[in-house]
């Protein structure tokens, strides 16, 4: 086997070309990761431009007009993700959520999501595709989206209030429009919409129960998440996250709840019914109660750089192994070499960041440069 790691530092992340095994045909059909966890979602951040600053996400401080965002040649283009999605798709994965950044704002998206839409798993089915979107767009594309295979949509949308929403938005941007996108998505069958949520304490968080209460009976499912130490630029303070137990506390209070099992094995959301039959809500808690055990997702950013952990340090580049690489004299390697090369990273992962958060080993990876989230998607 081959060891050719060569570290690459841009001005964004730090990555590493992934070594492409001598001994293609051993790779494993299904590989597991150190902790035996399967690979099963992809996400795949398709820009890193964004026409809203979410204070939690890409501060106006930082994400100015100074800040260089990536140019169009640096970004994958429709071919290689859908390249890449299938060679995932050998792997284990068969579900994928478009994210960003704000998806919407890559042209053309629906093209995409009709050329993953053509993917098959191994068993002859086509990917689950979602699409994650701060819904300033949706209104005009959700019809698009759907005549073009997209399966279903969530919507982040972090206040009810227009003047808390301006806020949390921090671009002025009305939460009418968004409402609008979500209307627009599930007359489109784009449904069932979930809505994040994500509760910043003293921020947004009063705005809670005026959320639960405008979403009981629509059937749009509500997700509170918590405020999260993703990313470098937000400021994130332990003090500013409201614990998920809070949330379902005070929704409690109000409208009584009853936990509900999990869909699936993963699943990020821990589920909640209304008793009197008003539907359902979430928390996804990965500040308080970490479910790293069962994470199977991986993470392809805009540039083709492969993250395992919502809070990796380090990248993996697969646009290398897609395009070539001048820089080692890497060339474009085959369909059976990228399998090969991306099984080999999977089975070597051993990410937990939120089981370590509160330890030595987790601190130290939070005293490096991660990721940020406008970068590598929700
Ligand atoms: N722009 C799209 C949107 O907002 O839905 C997609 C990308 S955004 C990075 C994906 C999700 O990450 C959103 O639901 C957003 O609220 C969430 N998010 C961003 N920063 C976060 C943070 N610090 N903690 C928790 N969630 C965060
Ligand atoms: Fe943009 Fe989404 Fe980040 Fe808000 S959370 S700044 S909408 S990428
Ligand atoms: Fe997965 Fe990393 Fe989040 Fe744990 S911290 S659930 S490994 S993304």
């Amino acid at each position: 086997m081959s060891a050719r790691i060569i570290p690459i530092v841009d001005h964004h992340y730090a990555a590493s070309v992934p070594s492409v095994p001598a001994d293609t045909g051993s790779a494993p059909q299904q590989p597991t990761d150190r902790f035996q966890r399967p690979l099963h979602d992809l996400r795949i951040s398709v820009t890193d431009r964004c026409n809203f600053r979410c204070t939690y996400c890409m501060p106006k401080e930082i994400f100015d007009k100074h800040y260089e965002f990536l140019p169009h040649a640096d970004l994958l283009s429709f071919e290689e993700i859908t390249r890449a999605a299938r060679i995932f798709m050998s792997l284990g994965v068969r579900k994928i959520r478009l994210t960003g950044g704000e998806p919407l704002l890559r042209k053309n998206l629906e093209r995409l999501v009709d050329m993953l839409h053509g993917l098959r798993t191994p068993e002859g089915l086509p990917p689950e595709l979602t699409l994650t979107t701060n819904g300033s767009i949706l209104a005009r594309k959700a019809t698009l989206l759907k005549e073009a295979g997209l399966n279903r949509v969530t919507v982040s949308l972090d206040a009810l209030d227009d003047a808390a929403f301006r806020q949390m938005n921090d671009v002025d941007f009305p939460v009418a429009e968004v409402l609008r996108g979500i209307d627009a998505a599930l007359a489109a069958g784009l449904g069932p919409v979930k809505v994040n949520m994500v509760v910043k304490r003293g921020a947004n968080d009063a705005q809670i129960l005026p959320m639960a209460e405008h979403f009981r009976g629509t059937g749009v499912v509500l997700r509170f998440i918590e405020y999260m130490d993703v990313g470098n630029t937000n400021g994130w303070r332990m003090d500013e996250v409201l614990p998920s137990q809070q949330v379902i506390d005070r929704i409690h209070a109000a409208h009584a709840l009853h936990p509900l099992e999990p869909h699936s094995v993963g699943e990020t959301a821990q589920r909640w019914a209304y008793d009197d039959g008003a539907g359902e809500i979430g928390v996804i808690s990965s500040v308080t109660r970490a479910f790293c055990g069962d994470c199977n997702r991986a993470r392809l950013s805009m540039e083709g750089k492969l993250y395992l952990c919502l809070f990796a340090t380090h990248g993996h580049d697969v646009r290398a192994l897609l395009r070539g690489d001048p820089r080692s004299g890497l060339a474009p390697v085959s369909d059976e070499q990228l399998r090969a090369a991306l099984a080999q990273v999977w089975t070597t992962r051993d990410d937990r960041y939120s089981l370590l958060r509160g330890t030595a080993a987790g601190l130290a990876q939070r005293a490096e440069r991660r990721v940020e989230m406008s970068y590598i998607g929700g």
